[in-house]
């Protein structure tokens, strides 16, 4: 499963365990998180900056 990096804070969303305090449960693939999801450390920015983690 893919992870992707907050290019502001060191948050990462792994899709294999997913954000439950988000509401977002293990295995969400990213492409059901909603565009308008802004980082839940910083809150500075939105799914669309967040960067693919190798
Ligand atoms: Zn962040």
């Amino acid at each position: 499963m893919a992870a992707f990096e907050c290019p502001v804070c060191e948050f990462v969303y792994d899709e294999a365990n997913g954000v439950p305090r988000e509401g977002f449960p293990a295995g969400t693939p990213w492409s059901d998180i909603p565009d308008e999801w802004p980082c839940p450390d910083c809150g500075v920015r939105e799914k669309a900056d967040f960067r693919s983690k190798k």
